[in-house]
């Protein structure tokens, strides 16, 4: 299977909640994941991570979603 790379621009993500985490939900294969930097406070900013980067399948729909371009799959040189 092929492999991707999967990076995400947290400075171009900055309000990952505004946009009601669109990447997270376009990905058919739920490679994509996000968990609280501050687990102490219920409003607490997130960050988003690949998960599972294994089972990308390049499909770039979590690309095209993304507003502010934070998002960049690519398989390794
Ligand atoms: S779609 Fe873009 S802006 Fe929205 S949560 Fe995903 S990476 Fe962040
Ligand atoms: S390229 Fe497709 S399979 Fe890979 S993380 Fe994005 S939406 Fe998911």
């Amino acid at each position: 299977m092929k492999k991707y790379n999967i990076s995400m621009d947290m400075e171009k993500c900055v309000a990952p909640e505004n946009c009601d985490l669109k990447c997270i939900k376009t990905c058919p294969l739920k490679v994509l994941a996000y968990y609280p930097t501050d687990t102490s406070r219920e409003d607490s900013p997130v960050v988003l991570i690949a998960t599972f980067p294994f089972l990308c399948n390049g499909c770039m729909l979590c690309v095209e979603v993304c507003k502010p371009k934070a998002i960049t799959v690519s398989t390794p040189s």
